[in-house]
């Protein structure tokens, strides 16, 4: 499903760049390849350039450099509703005045289809999304969860083989956000439909998607599986935003195969795979996830060294410890540890001794 070539790519952008002011570039040389019936996710802060992309794809916006290719086609001159796209934004944009029913024929009579293929394709998209026995109600008497049902049922009601959702769940508590992802995620996985998907919380895009790109200042910064993104971030940037993350910085003081040694600012030397450094004597960030550090009284994964850290903080959360130490000088650096048996619980003030599979310790340039 993954577009593994330019050829093979159901929506390609190439070498788009967009500016609405004719001097500052908000998207930058953007190279994307989205395979037929992918679900990918454009993840970013606000203002990366997210949005601009997804609309240059509508049709919203015109590119002002390169250019959009759908199933093959150069898109770039195609106005919007000859593109044959689903949308489905955050502020539903159901038609007020008219019931679930209209709202969802309205685009089928547009395209000019008959009473009873309308009929059917509406029946057919609101079962989809659990919802027909609200045909007749306006979007006012639903609730927030309901309304974005059906707006995900009209973007899917002429069955497109794209459909493109701006932060479609952003105005939902987090419990049926959280829902509404599987019923997503799940329509996707049925419909073999190809979905591109904007947000900025990197849980929804870690938990729904087949590949990632994330943007920052209108570049991607990394396209990749979700696993990719959280194990191998290929930035200090991608490290920082995905998951927590636990940073060191330091000098390389060895280099090569595949391996390196830092010597962090407070003189201890650790083992690290250096990503995106070269050089002895360049300046890094060392990046760990929580999880992948164990402490002294555990077995320490093979290879590991240890160092010196100080209890400033101890959570229990069930399942869970939460560890917050004191190492190198910083006092940020935190622990995630599973509440196991015989797992014992740490005071503020205990001098323990720390360690991670070298693996696990990914010397970032620090750019
Ligand atoms: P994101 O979706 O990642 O939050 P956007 O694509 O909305 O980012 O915005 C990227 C940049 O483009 C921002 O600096 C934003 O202010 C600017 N921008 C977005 N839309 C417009 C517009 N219609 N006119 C001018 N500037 C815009």
């Amino acid at each position: 499903m993954v577009a593994t070539s330019p050829n093979d790519a159901f929506v390609a952008f190439e070498h788009v760049q967009k500016s609405y002011d004719g001097v500052s570039l908000v998207v930058k040389d953007l190279n994307l390849s989205i395979g037929k019936g992918e679900f990918l996710t454009m993840l970013g802060p606000s203002g990366s350039g997210k949005t601009t992309c997804l609309m240059m794809l509508a049709g919203f916006e015109t590119a002002t450099h390169g250019r959009i290719m759908l199933d093959g086609t150069n898109i770039n001159e195609v106005p919007p509703h000859k593109r044959g796209i689903g949308m489905v934004f955050q502020n539903y944009a159901l038609f007020p005045h008219m019931t679930v029913g209209e709202n969802l024929s309205f685009p089928l009579e547009v395209r000019g289809m008959g009473k009873s293929d309308r009929e059917a394709k509406v029946k057919r998209a609101l079962d989809m999304v659990q919802m027909y026995s609200f045909i007749n109600r306006r979007p006012a008497q639903l609730s927030g969860g309901q309304q974005q049902r059906i707006a995900l049922a009209r973007a899917l009601v002429f069955d497109p083989s794209l459909v493109l959702m701006d932060e479609p769940l952003g105005a939902l508590d987090k419990q049926l956000r959280e829902h509404m992802q599987f019923e997503i995620k799940h329509l996707h996985e049925s419909l073999a439909i190809t979905v591109v998907y904007v947000t900025h919380d990197q849980g929804e895009a870690l938990t729904m998607s087949d590949r990632v790109a994330v943007f920052n200042d209108g570049r991607i910064q990394q396209l990749a599986t979700p696993s990719d993104l959280y194990e191998r971030p290929d930035n200090s940037f991608v490290a920082q935003f995905i998951g927590e993350n636990n940073k060191l910085p330091g000098t390389i003081e060895s280099i090569g195969d595949g391996k390196c040694t830092v010597r962090l600012e407070t003189g201890e030397v650790i083992d690290a795979t250096p990503v995106n450094v070269s050089t002895k004597g360049a300046k890094t960030l060392v990046s760990i996830r929580p999880e992948r550090v164990e402490y002294k009284s555990e077995a320490m994964p093979a290879g590991a060294h240890t160092i010196d850290a100080e209890v400033m903080e101890f959570i229990y959360m069930g399942d869970m410890f939460r560890t917050r130490l004191r190492v190198a000088g910083s006092d940020e650096f935190v622990i995630k540890s599973r509440n196991t048996l015989g797992q014992r619980m740490l005071a503020p003030g205990e001098k323990i001794k720390i360690g991670w599979a070298p693996q696990d310790a990914r010397a970032l340039d620090p750019m």
